[in-house]
């Protein structure tokens, strides 16, 4: 894998996910390229890891991080190409993931995303625009143009692109992007790379979701697949398998204690729990006392519907 650095800027921070304020600081925040194969990259920057294919008619584009940082983004992307985006796809409806979607939309680009994203992304542009934060144009510009169910997949040079959804797992609106010639694979923020996962339980995510997603996934690649998480660097199929390891331990252990009619903060504050994981995987978006948390409410949902 090879890297490097494209152009530099200054502005505020804030956190994955969009929630900014309190802690924000100075950053300089830099546009890095990742060359996963041929004609695939990971771009880097603040929010979700960008996915570029180069196409041999347009480029492939999967997730846009957040508006403020779109020259930046079309900068690196200018060093890879200058073929148009034919496609622009959201892997899901979070803010650093489709923060850019309108600077992308052009007449050029297409919008593409599962039905459950345009709804969701609807709803919070829709508020946006009621507090006159943002512009009619600007509104439309932000939703998906086209949209699936199920799947899609594109046909472009040598190269079959297939995006498929998985059911409530980051939120209810995922999709897994594959590359088949070039074997890369886009998850999304079903799989946040060496840190716990961030399972949006108010916006139809769940942790069995999670672990099925991430199941179905191994299914589909082999050892060689280069895996582009949501956040955190590419993976190998075997970090995919030694994470799905680590959270089915994990809903083991909080199912035993739901089982023992735990309450919610008796399992908050039980550090036994995921005790060998959270000095590697808890120092991240997710601390270890909400990944318990998350875990409890989530599966304690899921008993209840049984
Ligand atoms: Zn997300």
């Amino acid at each position: 894998m090879r890297t490097k650095i494209v152009g530099t800027v200054f502005f505020l921070a804030s956190f994955v996910h969009g929630i900014s304020g309190l802690n924000a600081q100075n950053n300089e925040v830099v546009i890095q390229i990742d060359t996963l194969s041929d004609k695939v990259y990971m771009l880097t920057g603040q929010g979700g890891n960008i996915g570029i294919y180069v196409g041999e008619d347009y480029v492939f584009m999967i997730d846009d991080q957040f508006e403020r940082l779109n020259k930046k983004i079309k900068a690196a992307i200018s060093t890879l190409s200058n073929k148009p985006i034919g496609f622009l796809f959201n892997t899901h409806m979070h803010g650093d993931h489709t923060g850019g979607n309108a600077s992308f939309n052009t007449l050029e680009t297409t919008v593409v995303a599962h039905d459950n994203v345009r709804k969701r992304v609807q709803e919070r542009e829709q508020k946006n625009m009621e507090e006159q934060k943002i512009t009619t144009a600007y509104y439309k510009a932000m939703l998906p143009e086209v949209t699936f169910s199920d799947d899609i997949t594109f046909f472009e040079g040598d190269e079959t692109i297939m995006a498929f959804h998985v059911h409530n797992a980051h939120t209810d609106g995922d999709a897994l992007v594959y590359f088949l010639t070039n074997n890369v694979l886009h998850m999304g923020d079903t799989y946040f790379a060496g840190r716990y996962p961030y399972i949006d339980l108010a916006s139809g995510g769940s942790v069995d979701g999670l672990i099925q997603t991430q199941k179905k996934a191994l299914m589909v690649i082999n050892d060689e697949t280069v895996i582009i998480p949501g956040h955190g660097r590419p993976s190998t199929k075997k970090e995919l398998q030694a994470y799905v390891a680590m959270l089915e331990d994990i809903k083991a252990k909080v199912l035993k204690a739901i089982a023992s009619d735990a309450s919610i903060d008796e399992v908050k504050a039980d550090a036994s729990i995921a005790a060998s994981y959270d000095a590697s995987y808890g120092v991240g978006f997710i601390k270890p006392d909400v990944i318990r948390a998350t875990f409890y409410t989530s599966l304690k949902k899921g008993l209840k519907l049984e």
